[in-house]
């Protein structure tokens, strides 16, 4: 294909962690045919959307910013716009029926052809569409442009083989395909030796991985295996199904040096008769159970959750068994979500949805709820010393106050000042001894520094792309 370097694109993501990965594959193919990422607060030449199906106002937001795009378009003919992700594998020719001046739509199964279908558009002057049913490569063979120098995601497997009914993935995404173990590895190996140091696997129902090709026991030993692999510090993992969550898991949690205290897993409610209707095979017995044999076997671990509020025919009494569990199970965080209707899903047709004013009240009890385990889980680390990674974003705004902020192992946020002749850098991992807490972070004073090979990989790319800060192009997404 014709190189075209003289064009700029911009990707702009919606949704979840598989959109946000997918959005660096999007970029590194655009970078790989030769496009290059635009200066921010520039108008691109091309104007990529990876939709989100999920969220609520989905479409709203993708259509708003489309008609905001079409005079720019009329008055730069050259320029394309492509939609891809979740909506555009459930919309399909919608999208070009409201938007015809969009250029290409592509499904969540073929991420690899937008450069052809962009070049194709541009030479036959005619919007593409190409929607796969289900996936024919890996996205992660795919080139990516990375977030960060020092820590990345890996996908496992992609598609889901659950059906809880409030959720559209498992007919957006397909059923769930994993990915060969010694193939994630490669990834992981190049990925540390190009100076990550932190790495988290990713898939839908993350801990289901091996089910595929029949190993119930994969996924722990992938935990294991990562634990191999030199200068590799921190393993994560996302997010993990409580029905999938098997001891083995949890024993190669505790015994893998760098798989970290900290376990993610989704409970939606604590009522039992509310995770039926959501089709969650799984009671709250069942959770409370996993996350005690987490503790006792890995005594600094934290667990957070996301749990959706006011699903169809929630009670009173089924509410109070959801702020009851929480005060049960001590979560660091809970990602707390108002429950509305995602067409297409068996929930959206079901009787007794709760009004939007009960779901928004319940909403923000819950979320005064949880506020107050937060805190008192946080303010027992006071005194704690700990060992946080400091992060690129939160690091560099802060740099100048002498302030910087990262994850502690258990992946609670940390801001810390610090002596600014010892500035870390992102990358870096700095003792922290922590002074006071407050209900979504922890702060103290910096401490020693450790330098590490992710340090280094961060600098590294700054300096590579110090020269974009002085009007070469660089990414917005
Ligand atoms: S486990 Fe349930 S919520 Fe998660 S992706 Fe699968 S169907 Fe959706």
């Amino acid at each position: 294909m014709e190189l075209r370097a003289d064009r700029t694109y911009l990707v702009e993501t919606y949704g979840c962690q598989m959109n946000v990965h997918d959005s660096e594959r999007i970029s590194g193919l655009l970078d790989e045919a030769g496009f290059i990422p635009v200066i921010p607060g520039e108008q691109a030449d091309i104007v990529v959307f990876n939709t989100c199906a999920v969220r609520e106002n989905a479409d709203n937001k993708l259509y708003g910013n489309l008609s905001f795009l079409a005079p720019v378009k009329k008055a730069n003919p050259g320029m394309q716009i492509a939609v891809g992700g979740c909506l555009a594998q459930k919309d399909q020719d919608l999208i070009l029926k409201k938007a015809p001046y969009v250029d290409v739509v592509f499904g969540t199964h073929n991420v690899g052809s937008l450069p052809v279908l962009l070049e194709r558009a541009r030479i036959e002057e005619e919007s593409q569409i190409e929607i796969l049913e289900s996936l024919e490569h890996f996205p992660s063979t795919l080139p990516a442009r990375r977030h960060s120098a020092f820590s990345a995601w890996v996908s496992v497997s992609v598609g889901c083989n659950n059906t809880c009914t409030f959720c559209i993935v498992p007919t957006l995404r397909g059923i769930e395909k994993d990915r060969d173990s010694a193939d994630i590895l490669r990834e992981v190996r190049t990925l540390v030796d190009s100076g990550v140091i932190e790495i988290t696997l990713l898939g839908q129902n993350v801990n289901a991985y091996g089910v595929d090709f029949g190993d119930r026991q994969a996924f722990a030993k992938l935990i294991r295996e990562c634990g191999t692999v030199d200068g590799l510090e921190r393993v994560r993992f996302m997010s993990p199904h409580p029905r999938d969550f098997t001891d083995d898991v949890i024993e190669a949690m505790a015994q893998t040096p760098n798989a970290m205290p900290h376990l993610h897993m989704p409970l939606q409610s604590g009522s039992n008769k509310v995770l039926q209707e959501m089709r969650r095979s799984y009671r709250t017995d069942r959770y409370l159970g996993i996350i005690q044999r987490v503790r006792s076997a890995i005594p600094t671990a934290h667990i957070t959750t996301d749990i959706i509020v006011g699903f169809p025919g929630e009670s009173e009494v089924d509410f109070q068994d959801t702020l009851d569990l929480c005060t049960q199970a001590r979560f660091s965080a809970a990602y707390t979500y108002q429950y509305s209707k995602r067409p297409g899903t068996p929930a959206a047709s079901m009787p007794d949805q709760v009004s939007p004013e009960v779901v928004g009240e319940r909403y923000t009890r819950l979320h005064a709820h949880q506020e107050k385990i937060s805190h008192s889980v946080n303010l027992e680390s006071v005194g704690a010393s700990v060992q946080v990674l400091v992060t690129e974003h939160e690091g560099r705004r802060d740099v100048e106050r002498a302030r910087m902020s990262g994850r502690t192992e258990d992946f609670r946020l940390a801001h810390f000042t610090f002596d600014e002749q010892n500035l870390a850098r992102p990358g870096d991992v700095v003792t922290v001894e922590i002074t006071d807490a407050a209900p979504h972070f922890l702060s103290g004073n910096g401490g020693s520094i450790r330098r590490t090979r992710g340090g280094d990989a961060h600098q590294a790319r700054t300096r590579e792309r110090e020269p974009l800060l002085l009007g070469m192009p660089t990414q917005r997404v």
